[in-house]
């Protein structure tokens, strides 16, 4: 079947902090994929990501974000990296279990499982989503491929 929608992973999948709800406010853009926070910890952007983004809108998929965090500091983060509007969904929530984020982001799409591809470096948290959604695409950063942006190659874009 058909992917229709891409569900990504932030930390470490998007950009290259490990922990968006540790940083500091207030945050500040200093080049055009980097924000520094108020102790000067810095996030830095996957370069090849806004062209990614672009080019999987173009090619009519659906993109949501499955992130666990506080929502507050990682929607101003995509906010002020001006990705925040290639998604349709976003959900962000400070709990591990992606398996239920998961599922309220097929529900809203109203697709099934194998309509849709999620995208995280986590071992543990996809090796439960596995469990729990076997019928997903599920695409390990640092395994199955090794930068967010190879997902190009899997949908044959
Ligand atoms: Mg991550």
């Amino acid at each position: 079947m058909r992917i229709k929608v891409v569900i990504l992973d932030l930390d470490m999948t998007l950009w290259n902090h490990p922990d968006v709800s540790s940083m500091v406010p207030p945050f500040k853009r200093v080049g055009n994929m980097k924000i520094v926070d108020s102790e000067g910890n810095l996030l830095v952007l996957n370069d090849c990501v806004p062209d990614l983004l672009r080019i999987l809108k173009k090619n009519g998929y659906f993109l949501a974000i499955a992130s666990w965090n506080y929502p507050e500091n990682a929607l101003k983060m995509l906010e002020l990296l001006d990705i925040k509007e290639f998604f349709d969904l976003i959900v962000i929530e400070p709990h591990p279990m992606k398996e239920k984020m998961i599922k309220n982001i097929l529900e809203y799409f109203g697709v099934s499982q194998e309509e849709a591809v999620f995208i995280d470096d986590n071992p543990r948290i996809v090796e439960r989503v596995r469990r729990n959604l076997p019928r997903l695409k599920t695409v390990l950063v640092g395994e199955d491929i090794s930068d967010v942006c190879e997902i190009k190659d899997i949908l044959g874009i």
